[in-house]
């Protein structure tokens, strides 16, 4: 067991670390951590950064060559994403969703068009989609979905509504799942759809989070008439093939560099400031705070570099990707509890005020911690997941 990078892999951290601080401005660094708002112009900031990341091919690092891509080692990836966390930049989730999650299942699954249409552009930057999976009845229970899409000549017809759609209001495509076959059971009459989010019969409307940014919405279909040839790999299949992008979707590696980045700023905040004569930094309660964290990142850190080299190898991560997602919504929320805990009431300031510790950061990711144990898929449904499949205990009925 080597747990070194290659020379070849120091390298290309390096040459990434150049890139970043070239061209990453020091008021995109200011902001902290911590959502950004969610506005035309922070989507403007977010979109030109992917085009320029399209640019240099690492939207699409290890992509096949034959769609574009590098076929870089998905370590090169981890590399990329990990300095990328240091740093701090623009958000990503559109990126996370289109390249990471839809664009591998396209190429498994998707027609020689579709991926033609897909995937040259969004190694690029220039398109995104959104997840048309949730539903007001179905999350957890996904396969429960009931939109349908009824076939009807050269078409499909689309009608339902989604829900929790995070980007709706702003990508090109949904990459959808609907019904098609209504007597089959619940797991075997379902298949994915590209669908371009102008064509007529799509309403959006947004939902507000809990940081007061729109940034999901209900996505209502009435009678919205689709070819067929946007129909994804085989009609009724499409539970297999939304399970391949889920799997994708809970594999993220830039978590432990952005938590790391979180405990260092701590560490100087610590060792500058003071709480009733004595410094943040002597106190054992706050040290063994602290230290606890650093394991906790460390052990996430191996955990996404054992998921990297699941997807090296060719195979998708599977309870491995539950593993690491449970993990690193729960410590996510650990560390915005401990940063506040550390901060005091002033943590509780957010961006807009000058006496805001790290411009509001921690406040911002306490406030959004939980979400990510729900989004891509509860922190009980990963759970359900390891013990099925990473444990071998027998499903629950
Ligand atoms: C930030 C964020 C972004 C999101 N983005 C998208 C998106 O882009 N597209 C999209 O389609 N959806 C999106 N979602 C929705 C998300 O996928 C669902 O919220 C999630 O799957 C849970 O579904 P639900 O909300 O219907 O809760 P429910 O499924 O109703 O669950 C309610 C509670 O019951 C528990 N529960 C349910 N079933 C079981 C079980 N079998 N065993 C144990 N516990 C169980 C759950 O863990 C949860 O605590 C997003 C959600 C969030 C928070």
């Amino acid at each position: 067991m080597e747990f070194r990078f290659s020379p070849e892999q120091e390298q290309f951290r390096m040459e990434v670390r150049d890139f970043l601080e070239r061209e990453v401005p020091e008021s995109w660094k200011a902001l902290g951590y911590g959502v950004w708002e969610e506005t035309d112009e922070s989507w403007a900031i977010t979109t030109a950064w992917n085009r320029k990341l399209g640019e240099k091919g690492w939207l699409s690092l290890t992509w096949p060559k034959e769609h574009g891509g590098q076929e870089r080692p998905y370590f090169d990836q981890l590399i990329l994403d990990e300095e990328m966390a240091r740093i701090g930049t623009p958000s990503g989730i559109e990126s996370a969703i289109t390249i990471g999650w839809v664009c591998p299942t396209i190429m498994a699954f998707g027609s020689e068009a579709q991926k033609n249409l897909i995937l040259p552009r969004a190694s690029k930057g220039e398109l995104y989609f959104c997840l048309g999976y949730s539903e007001p009845d179905a999350g957890s229970d996904l396969a429960a979905v009931q939109t349908t899409a009824v076939e009807d000549g050269d078409d499909f017809v689309v009608n339902g509504q989604k829900v929790w759609t995070t980007i709706g209001h702003r990508a090109d495509y949904c990459w959808l799942v609907a019904r098609t076959d209504l007597d089959a059971p619940k797991h075997k009459g379902l298949s994915m759809f590209i669908v371009d989010m102008k064509t007529p019969g799509i309403k959006v409307r947004p939902l507000i989070n809990i940081l007061g940014f729109h940034s999901f919405n209900e996505v209502f279909f009435d009678n919205v008439r689709i070819s067929k040839e946007n129909l994804v790999g085989k009609q009724n299949m499409g539970w297999y093939q939304l399970a391949m992008a889920l799997d994708y979707e809970r594999s993220g590696v830039g978590t432990p560099a952005a938590i790391r980045r979180m405990v260092n700023d701590l560490v100087q905040f610590c060792k500058k400031n003071k709480r009733n004569g004595t410094l943040l930094s002597e106190d054992p309660v706050i040290r063994t705070k602290l230290a606890k964290i650093a394991v906790d990142a460390e052990i996430l850190r191996l955990m996404c570099y054992r998921v990297s080299s699941i997807q090296t190898k060719g195979n998708v991560p599977n309870y491995e990707a539950s593993l690491t997602k449970v993990f690193a919504s729960e410590l996510l929320d650990r560390m915005a509890n401990v940063g506040l805990d550390i901060l005091g009431p002033f943590g509780q300031l957010d961006r807009g005020s000058k006496l805001a510790p790290f411009n509001g950061g921690f406040v911002r990711s306490f406030l959004q911690s939980p979400s990510m144990g729900v989004g891509g898929g509860t922190s009980e449904i990963q759970r359900n997941i390891i013990a099925m499949r990473g444990l071998g205990l027998p499903r629950q009925s």
